[in-house]
């Protein structure tokens, strides 16, 4: 395995992304960027950013593509993601976010943009039963037998239920998926950078199915 690497993760809510994003992360030595999670702590902090996102997010909207170009842009040109890469997570969500990305991208190209499949059938129930620790963004999946409260096994910190996985929430994020990010999918496949995989199964057979198509796409020709 070469560390480092540049890396997309795409795919519908619930279909394990982040929990897959945080292996891979380990796996290829590289920051692991989730706008979701920077949002949510700007929301924490309560800043400006904070403040307009909570609104934005709560009702499943998406925060406009400026602002989030903006913020993409800034952390992708920190040493340590310019230096090793990185694994974006929740970005692109849009082609006009996909664009603006080719044109941060243009001296260092993406790897590979990874598109981890999961029927939308499949994904409702995981999403209802999700639960998220507050402080360090782990995922976790509630069985109804937990103790409460529930305390981070990575962090200590408190694992919540997300103020934005409401079944209205969840409903309507899915069909913004469908009209505003799939159409992702056609876009990298045009450009030839994209590798579809199966999110059905075990998750450490899945991860061995990301890295696997990652080394192949990072194999010289
Ligand atoms: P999910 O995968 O469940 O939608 P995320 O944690 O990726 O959750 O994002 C949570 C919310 O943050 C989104 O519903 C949206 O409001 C906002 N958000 C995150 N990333 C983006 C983005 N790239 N563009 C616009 N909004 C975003
Ligand atoms: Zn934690």
């Amino acid at each position: 395995m070469i560390p480092g690497a540049r890396l997309i993760l795409l795919g519908r809510q619930g279909a394990g992304k982040g929990t897959q994003c945080v292996r891979l992360s380990r796996h290829f030595v590289v920051p692991h960027i989730s706008t979701g999670d920077m949002l949510r702590a700007a929301v924490r902090e309560g800043t400006e950013l904070g403040v307009m996102a909570k609104r934005v997010m709560d009702q499943g909207n998406l925060v406009g593509d400026d602002i989030m170009v903006g913020i993409v842009r800034e952390r992708l040109s920190q040493p340590d993601t310019m230096g090793r890469g990185y694994i974006l997570d929740g970005f692109p969500r849009t082609v006009p976010q996909a664009m603006a990305l080719d044109e941060i991208t243009a001296e260092l190209p993406l790897d590979v943009v990874l598109d981890l499949d999961v029927p939308r059938e499949m994904v409702l129930e995981r999403l209802s039963a999700r639960r998220v620790c507050r402080d360090c963004g782990t995922n976790y999946v509630a069985n109804g037998s937990e103790k409460h409260p529930w305390i981070c096994e990575v962090c200590g910190g408190d694992v919540m239920h997300r103020d934005d996985d409401t079944p209205e929430a969840i409903d309507h994020r899915l069909d913004l998926y469908e009209q505003q990010t799939s159409p992702l999918i056609e876009y990298y496949s045009e450009h030839g950078r994209l590798a579809v995989i199966d999110g059905l199964g075990h998750p450490d057979e899945v991860f061995r199915r990301l890295t696997a198509s990652v080394d192949a796409a990072r194999r010289p020709t």
